[in-house]
């Protein structure tokens, strides 16, 4: 599996959509998240494979070198073995919540894209997160300043890790 691009597929699903992007195995996949003029690409995706699925609300708000950065942070999951060593910690969508991976694929993504252009990717992604849950109705639009600082300070050893 490693050292193998993942396919990238971009998706409205709701559950995506709160992550912004991620790496998962095909076959842990729950519910369908592929839409219909990606399905021909993803049945020819082996069912033991690494993919990526990126928000489209994120896809959108993003330049073409911040998209690869996330991309290349999710190919970071797929290459340092995430998706396999993180099986036990897999939440209920099927995806990894773990600090000391999130800190190893950033780093894969700046070994290509560099700090400032990682951080900011990282940066838009938050906003676009907090943006869709607000679309969403997930979270009030009175406490949008309240979320994005949450998140914000969650990922403060991130941004410490990419700082100059
Ligand atoms: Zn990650």
């Amino acid at each position: 599996m490693s050292n193998t691009k993942a396919q990238v597929f971009y998706t409205s699903n709701p559950e995506v959509g709160q992550l912004g992007a991620c790496a998962t195995m095909k076959n842990t996949l729950m519910g369908q998240v592929v839409e219909d003029a990606d399905l021909e690409r993803f049945n020819a995706v082996p069912d033991d494979a690494a993919i990526i699925l990126v928000a489209k609300h994120l896809a959108a708000k993003l330049s073409i070198p911040q998209l690869g950065a996330i991309i290349a942070h999710e190919q970071g999951h797929i290459d340092c073995g995430h998706l396999i060593k993180g099986a036990e910690m897999v939440n209920a969508a099927g995806l990894i919540d773990n600090l000391s991976f999130e800190l190893e694929a950033d780093a894969a993504a700046v070994s290509v894209f560099g700090k400032d252009t990682v951080r900011i990717a990282l940066t838009l992604t938050v906003e676009a997160v907090v943006d869709y849950l607000i679309s969403s109705d997930v979270v009030p639009q009175d406490d949008r300043d309240d979320v994005l600082e949450f998140c914000n300070t969650s990922m403060e050893q991130r941004y410490a890790a990419l700082a100059d």
